[in-house]
């Protein structure tokens, strides 16, 4: 085993990303992240908000005295990058981190994971327990502004290559149901599609639209009212043979538990940045697997925040899908290894060490505004 210990932390804000396409994603600096050990193995990773970067290096340079003397604070540095577990425990603490625990915990999870691979010359996944070596993805396309544009934009898909397109409807449930209805009648029914409208309706409005969907035979139905309404969603639930889905924006492990108790989610999305990185996502997965959920992963990001996602569904059994953004390649910075899928539609495991992805950088020395790194 290398005895490896973390000696810094460096952290590039880049300027704003100018998106191609149409994404929808703010437009504000992000960051690559970079921890740095004794014997020259960095793990890299990429936060799309360079605010939390800057708040990990700026709180740990400013830690308070009487902080160092807590028992279970973990200092960064000096520390071994394999003791995940301990170092994370120490920084869900509340009076450190707060809020932003969950986004900071996943820079660094991430960052110690690539190290672990880089390390030990593994990709990640294979790591945690490979359980397959390719999935498939499906189109996770945007919105628009008829129902011909997502037509249109459904058959672009299918000519890609995509087997299942996720719709994000306009939002209005009527005009939900006539796309829901125009993209399956122009797809036809070999094409998985999902339906993930992002809270928008009331429980009746989602009753209505949930009963349409299951006839247009839909695969999943995500988000259809707040996650927050517990009671609904657990209506829904029962009322619906269609599997309904929640959970990407719960910000901490044991908002999954509630869900699970009440009966209020068939399966639950989960996104790194809410739930502390590769670590939060195994366990949010591995708590639905023993209920028998689902546990579909949200690979909607830049290709570091991708790739995180990749190795844990290539490491789990319950989840069924990759989350494409489309068109593909709209997130793409800082690197060129780029996740992609093959003529039938899949999405095969990175074939490099950690994370998987090499660091282009002449491009992110173009990019960065500024450096901070800590120890000075
Ligand atoms: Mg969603």
């Amino acid at each position: 085993m290398p005895g490896l210990r973390i000696v810094g932390v460096k952290v590039h804000v880049l300027k704003p990303q100018e998106f191609t396409g149409e994404a929808t994603r703010i437009n504000v600096p992000s960051a690559l992240i970079r921890i740095i050990t004794d014997e020259g193995v960095e793990g890299v990773t990429m936060l799309e908000e360079a605010v939390y970067a800057e708040e990990l290096v700026e709180k740990f340079k400013t830690i308070k005295s009487w902080l160092r003397g807590v028992e279970e604070f973990t200092p960064l540095i000096g520390v071994d990058p394999f003791d995940r577990e301990r170092i994370e425990k120490s920084l869900w603490h509340q009076y450190f981190f707060q809020r932003s625990a969950p986004t900071v915990l996943c820079a660094l999870d991430e960052c110690l994971w690539d190290i672990a691979g880089k390390a030990l010359k593994m990709p990640i996944y294979k790591l945690i327990g490979a359980y397959r070596e390719k999935i498939p993805a499906f189109a996770s396309t945007q919105s628009y502004g008829s129902v011909e544009d997502y037509v249109k934009v459904a058959e672009e898909c299918v000519e890609d290559g995509f087997k299942a397109i996720k719709i994000h409807p306009p939002r209005y449930w009527r005009r939900d149901i006539e796309v829901c209805r125009a993209v399956r009648e122009a797809v036809g029914d070999d094409i998985t599609l999902m339906l993930d409208p992002f809270h928008a309706y009331t429980r009746e409005e989602a009753l209505r639209v949930g009963r349409e969907i299951e006839r247009l035979g839909f695969y999943w139905y995500e988000d259809p009212i707040p996650t927050t309404d517990i009671e609904g969603l657990a209506s829904l639930c029962r009322a619906l043979d269609i599997q309904v889905l929640t959970g990407e924006n719960i910000h901490d492990l044991y908002g999954y538990a509630e869900l699970v108790l009440r009966g209020a989610a068939d399966g639950f999305r989960c996104v790194d940045v809410n739930v502390g990185g590769i670590t939060g996502m195994l366990k949010v997965a591995h708590l639905a697997e023993v209920f028998g959920m689902s546990c579909e992963l949200h690979s909607w990001g830049h290709p570091w925040q991708q790739a995180a996602h990749l190795h844990v569904m290539l490491a789990v059994r319950n989840c069924s899908f990759f989350e494409m953004p489309y068109p593909m390649g709209i997130f793409d910075q800082g690197t060129r290894d780029t996740i992609r899928i093959d003529g039938d539609g899949y999405v095969h495991a990175p074939r490099k060490p950690g994370l998987g992805l090499d660091v282009d950088w002449s491009e992110i020395e173009e990019k960065t505004i500024k450096v901070i790194s800590w120890p000075d």
